[in-house]
């Protein structure tokens, strides 16, 4: 039996689904696959490039900085 779960695909955002006993992510909307090392460094990778933006989105709408 195979145990699925769902995954973010670090590459077009959609579902992607982590192959739990293989530990592979498979994206068949976008056809990634990867190791489940290379699927968390993809998205750690992502979620550098992506803060700056994010920072600046959430100073703009509202200025909860400090907590
Ligand atoms: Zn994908």
């Amino acid at each position: 039996m195979r145990e699925l779960a769902a995954a973010k695909c670090p590459q077009c955002d959609k579902i992607a689904q982590y192959d739990v006993a293989a530990q592979t992510v498979r994206c068949k909307h976008c056809g990634l696959k990867a190791s489940y090392e290379e699927y968390i460094g993809m998205m750690a990778g992502r979620l550098t490039t992506l803060t700056p933006g994010y920072r600046a989105q959430s100073m703009g709408e509202d200025s909860g900085g400090d907590k």
